[in-house]
């Protein structure tokens, strides 16, 4: 077990030599930036998709020139990985535009890196489970399907988008399983081990990754379930994968239960059906997603995320809620009155730390884990 938990934290941390290894395979990598890109594709037209998801390790620079001081820095910090050579190896990426950072940046991205790789332009439709909406989603995929063609120069047929689609939903179910167990096996699966876990998914083919995963599950629930005597939350927000944040939590004896993380289970909360046209299952699995921040909510007056995540504390037994907010998120930042409102009536602590990934200074948000630690 302890031989595949570094596996995956050596490559949750070393992304560029992820990178450097598919590439020496002679393979050619995808970039996939936030949120919801129909990775499927890429993995059926025999590429790797490569999550971009910002860094914890460089400094906004470059980057300036393009954005305003106010994008969040996932956003910023994408860019600067592209534009400082650190995602060289890769052959295309693609740009989804959920927020109203992304709609921008996608363009930035264009601009700074459309004559040294591929762009693709993604853009989901708001009203995503409308019969025009899945047909809109059905439309994008199809011209990322002819870039990714293009680029790989074979065609991606519908029994290619099945089998990867299979893939993605074992991946998918790996997941989930994984975070159930980590919950009962807190002991073993500390915060730093679970996030590295959870993130190795990005850097890795789906099949090499839910091998391996399913095997760490399996050696997990042969464990007794642990008696845990510290404190279990649950986590919310875009994305808190910074070694000092976690070991904040380690320190402290928090443990996790469940997340409501975009980078975590937010990522793989819903899979895609396999009886069905294969790009429709793939406009069908987005439109099913639900009570995410990100996406629209045509009955969002009856606060059902906010309800969604206080439910989730309670099942999963834990006993108060961490929402890490990026700092300029603006999604995240207009949704926590509701889940606020949505905590408090169903008496559920919880504490809103403020982040970015170029904070150096973790005084704050320290002292503030802690003394939460101890009010639970
Ligand atoms: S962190 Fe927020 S603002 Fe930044 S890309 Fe994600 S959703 Fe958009």
């Amino acid at each position: 077990m302890e031989t595949i938990i570094n596996e995956f934290k050596e490559i949750a941390a070393n992304p560029k030599k992820q990178l450097a290894m598919y590439k020496k395979q002679g393979k050619k990598i995808i970039g996939v930036l936030p949120y919801y890109a129909p990775e499927e594709l890429v993995f059926a037209a025999g590429m790797v998709p490569f999550g971009v998801w910002g860094s914890n390790n460089k400094n906004i620079s470059r980057a300036k020139e393009y954005c305003a001081t106010f994008y969040c820095t996932i956003a910023q910090l994408s860019l600067e990985m592209l534009l400082d050579g650190s995602l060289d190896d890769l052959s295309g990426i693609i740009t989804p535009t959920i927020c109203d950072t992304l709609r921008p940046m996608s363009q930035n991205i264009r601009v700074a890196m459309g004559d040294k790789m591929p762009v693709i332009f993604l853009a989901h439709p708001q009203n995503r489970a409308t019969s025009y909406g899945l047909k809109f989603s059905v439309n994008q995929y199809t011209n990322v399907k002819k870039e990714l063609e293009k680029i790989t120069g074979k065609e991606i047929t519908d029994a290619d988008i099945l089998e990867s689609i299979k893939i993605y939903n074992a991946s998918r179910k790996a997941r989930r399983e994984f975070v159930k167990l980590a919950s009962e096996h807190c002991d073993v699966i500390k915060p730093t081990v679970r996030s590295a876990v959870l993130k190795a998914a990005f850097f890795m083919l789906k099949d090499e990754y839910t091998a391996k995963l399913e095997e760490l599950n399996q050696k997990l629930a042969a464990l007794p379930i642990c008696k845990w005597h510290g404190k279990k939350i649950v986590t919310s927000g875009i994305i808190y994968d910074n070694p000092v944040l976690l070991a904040a939590l380690e320190d402290n004896d928090i443990a996790i239960a469940a997340d409501d993380v975009a980078y975590e289970s937010r990522a793989f909360r819903i899979d895609a059906p396999e009886d069905i046209d294969p790009m429709m299952a793939l406009a069908k699995q987005f439109a099913n997603i639900d009570c995410d921040v990100l996406l629209y909510d045509a009955e969002s007056a009856k606060n059902n995320r906010g309800e969604f995540v206080a439910k989730m504390v309670k099942d999963s037994g834990a006993k108060g809620l961490i929402l890490f907010m990026q700092q300029f998120c603006d999604p995240e930042e207009m949704e926590y009155p509701y889940l606020k409102k949505a905590l408090e009536a169903a008496h559920i602590p919880h504490i809103k730390i403020g982040i970015d990934q170029q904070m150096h200074d973790f005084g704050q948000a320290k002292t503030a884990i802690q003394a939460f630690a101890e009010s639970l």
